[in-house]
């Protein structure tokens, strides 16, 4: 379905984006990163977490799998790196049908799990301070999302 590419320059720009972002979400929205360690994906969930009005700091939760966050909307924070060979379903589906919004750092390690409606970001690195987005919409909800965030 729709496809956007566009370009930060710095962290603080990509949480601004991510920022934007969350509040164009709803209840039940998965938002799945992709990208090489050190791509991104975390400084974009921090910037969901503001916008969605969460007070905790948002750390990187490799070692529980999944955190949750309490904000205006519930925020279900999960990186997956440590199931890459592994097909181990830790109740994801509990998540995704939830009320809260879902981010998945490394999300391709658990493809199977993944609901079809989604928003999908690879983050790719270019230089120090820049980074490639490619925004994935699979659904006509999330394509809005999309037109929401860059026009
Ligand atoms: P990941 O979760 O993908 O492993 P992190 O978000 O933890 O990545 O780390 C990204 C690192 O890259 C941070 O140190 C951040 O400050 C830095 N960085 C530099 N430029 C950018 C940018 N344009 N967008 C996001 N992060 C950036
Ligand atoms: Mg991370």
């Amino acid at each position: 379905m729709s496809e956007y590419k566009l370009e930060t320059d710095s962290a603080l720009e990509t949480e601004q984006l991510a920022q934007k972002l969350a509040t164009l979400l709803k209840p039940g929205d998965v938002v799945t990163l992709e990208g090489d360690l050190g791509a991104g994906k975390t400084t974009f969930t921090k910037g969901i977490a503001n916008g969605l009005g969460v007070k905790r700091n948002v750390s990187s939760p490799t070692f529980t799998i999944i955190k949750e966050y309490e904000g205006e909307l519930p925020l279900y924070h999960m990186d997956v790196y440590r199931l890459e060979n592994s097909d181990e379903d830790i109740g994801f589906e509990e998540y995704f049908n939830g009320n809260g919004v879902s981010v998945v750092e490394w999300a391709q390690f658990i493809e199977e799990y993944l609901p079809d409606e989604r928003l999908n970001i690879k983050i790719n690195y270019v230089d120090e301070h820049t980074r490639e987005l490619e925004l994935r919409a699979t659904s006509t909800h999330f394509e809005w999302v999309i037109n929401e965030l860059v026009s």
